[in-house]
């Protein structure tokens, strides 16, 4: 069995802590790897190696720094193939979504090229006579980000690629699940130029997370994964005075109004609820038509889609979703199925029946939608993350809109319809941080941000975008006064312009 290790200093470090976490392949159910868990020991050497060598590639002048992203866009046009299998078979997603992570995560690295221009500061001549003010970002120093195992190629290159564009190293640790393509970005990122010590990659569980959380010399920390585990990084981490960026779970609503285009809307639906198994944030996990002729239409279209559904393997190019990620995840969406009908929802089509012939040990299940689903019931209130999607009927848009507002997480919301005064209504009111108007997975392009309200993110600066220029760096303002300026002696009042 391959044993995978951590990747810090630019080589593979094997792991010294004893301790190993099975990776799967989920098509399967075979393991195809063990991945090491570090010790809190392990992490400090990893910090202590990015320290070292983050004064002298904060040194390196932004362009430079930008020609690495140059050549590793270049390097993983070559790769791009051989790492989307990679994904598939440690993920679970096909193949064709898979290259969709991957490039997805590619584009923050091409926003990152403009680095020179977006850590450009600001210059005031003559703020007084003889005072010139400046404003500089600077890198932050070490940043850490921990993610999820849903997108293991796109959610590491949106964290480590604009620290390292802004002059940080990064430690990364990745999901102990399927670790494997992090670690080859790592490489790749080596083979691009990057010096060896700036991106280092260490496995790990609570331990390491924990590890980086306490260190001293880790100043930022950005986060992706459930909200307990985000909530509890973000109180750990600003606790311990560091700036903090923590990503949490979603459930997404799609509001379907009378007007709406009905074949795009159910497209939409059944692509944004079950693509990748329902295992996305922005996956639409609820579905509210407005009116009951419209439920009707809706159901009338969209069930015989989620019946004919097509799961496959991970490899198959034809599969519209493939496995889950594990047996424990298979398990506990299972559980879910059988919450809601205990809880009365009407089941109107049920996918826990379905084996992949031949490959009765993969973690598959099929398409499942349930209708009469009330606001008070766990399957509505709670993330389900795979190929679920429950209804919920609105007399109103106003009521559709409550439901909205009213749910814990606030990720994405999205809403269908012809009407532009609707639209825009909703748009300004949603309490969500990405909105879709006709668009049911409203992830913004990376040179906009990314981030979800209410408990689906705590901190203030958003993923890629600006923003992330704005998380891994710091201000600094420099005030100064020349020969040539005003003379005053000494002034005990404060400072004014006045
Ligand atoms: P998870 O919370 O189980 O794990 C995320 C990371 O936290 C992993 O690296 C894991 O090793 C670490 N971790 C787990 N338990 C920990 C603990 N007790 N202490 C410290 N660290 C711990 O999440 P997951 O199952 O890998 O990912 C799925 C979740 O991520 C879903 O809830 C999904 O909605 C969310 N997600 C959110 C976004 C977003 O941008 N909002 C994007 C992708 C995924």
């Amino acid at each position: 069995m391959q044993e995978l290790t951590h990747f810090i200093g630019g080589r593979r470090v094997p792991g010294r802590s004893g301790r190993f976490v099975d990776v799967y392949e989920p098509m399967t159910g075979a393991v195809r790897a063990r991945a090491p868990l570090a010790s809190s020991e392990e992490v400090h050497a990893a910090v202590a190696n990015a320290r070292a060598t983050q004064a002298e590639w904060a040194a390196v002048n932004p362009q430079r720094r930008a020609r690495v992203m140059i050549r590793f866009l270049e390097i993983m046009a070559r790769e791009q193939d051989a790492l989307a299998k990679l994904l598939a078979c440690e993920h679970g997603k096909t193949i064709a979504d898979a290259r969709g992570d991957i490039q997805r995560g590619l584009e923050v690295v091409e926003f990152c090229v403009g680095a020179p221009h977006l850590l450009k500061g600001d210059y005031t001549n003559s703020a007084g006579a003889g005072i010139d003010i400046a404003s500089m970002r600077q890198p932050i120093g070490v940043a850490a980000g921990i993610t999820p195992f849903n997108f293991p190629a796109m959610i590491p290159m949106w964290m480590f690629a604009p620290a390292i564009a802004c002059g940080d190293a990064f430690i990364l640790k990745p999901s102990e699940r399927n670790p494997s393509v992090p670690l080859r970005l790592a490489e790749l990122m080596l083979e691009a130029g990057l010096p060896p010590g700036v991106l280092n990659v260490i496995n790990g569980d609570k331990e390491a997370v924990d590890a980086l959380l306490d260190h001293a010399d880790v100043e930022a920390i950005a986060f992706v994964g459930s909200t307990p585990i985000a909530e509890y990084v973000y109180a750990r981490a600003t606790g311990n005075g560091k700036r903090a960026q923590c990503f949490g779970a979603g459930k997404n609503h799609m509001v379907v109004m009378p007007d709406a285009d009905m074949d795009q809307a159910v497209d939409a639906l059944v692509g944004a609820g079950y693509g990748s198994a329902g295992e996305r944030c922005m996956a639409v996990s609820v579905a509210v038509p407005v009116g009951q002729s419209t439920a009707k239409e809706l159901l009338r279209r969209l069930t015989p889609r989620v019946e004919s559904l097509k799961v496959g393997l991970s490899t198959d190019e034809t599969a519209d979703f493939g496995p889950l990620i594990s047996k424990a995840h298979l398990d506990r969406v299972q559980n879910y199925i059988s919450l809601g009908v205990s809880e009365g929802a009407k089941l109107l089509v049920d996918g826990r029946g379905f084996k992949m012939q031949g490959y009765e040990s993969g973690f598959f299940i099929g398409g499942c939608l349930f209708d009469e689903v009330e606001p008070s019931m766990r399957i509505y209130r709670e993330e389900i993350f795979g190929p679920v999607v429950s209804v919920v009927r609105a007399e109103s848009y106003e009521q559709a809109l409550a439901l909205v507002d009213q749910h814990e997480y606030g990720n994405g919301a999205a809403i269908f319809t012809r009407s532009g005064d609707v639209a825009r209504d909703f748009a300004s009111r949603a309490k969500a941080g990405m909105i879709g108007v006709n668009v049911a997975t409203p992830t913004p392009l990376a040179y906009y941000t990314f981030g979800g309200w209410k408990r689906s993110f705590f901190g203030d600066l958003n993923q890629h975008g600006p923003d992330a220029f704005r998380f891994f760096t710091r201000t600094k303002t420099v005030t100064s006064r020349w020969a040539g300026g005003d003379r005053e002696g000494a002034n005990f009042a404060f400072p004014t312009m006045s």
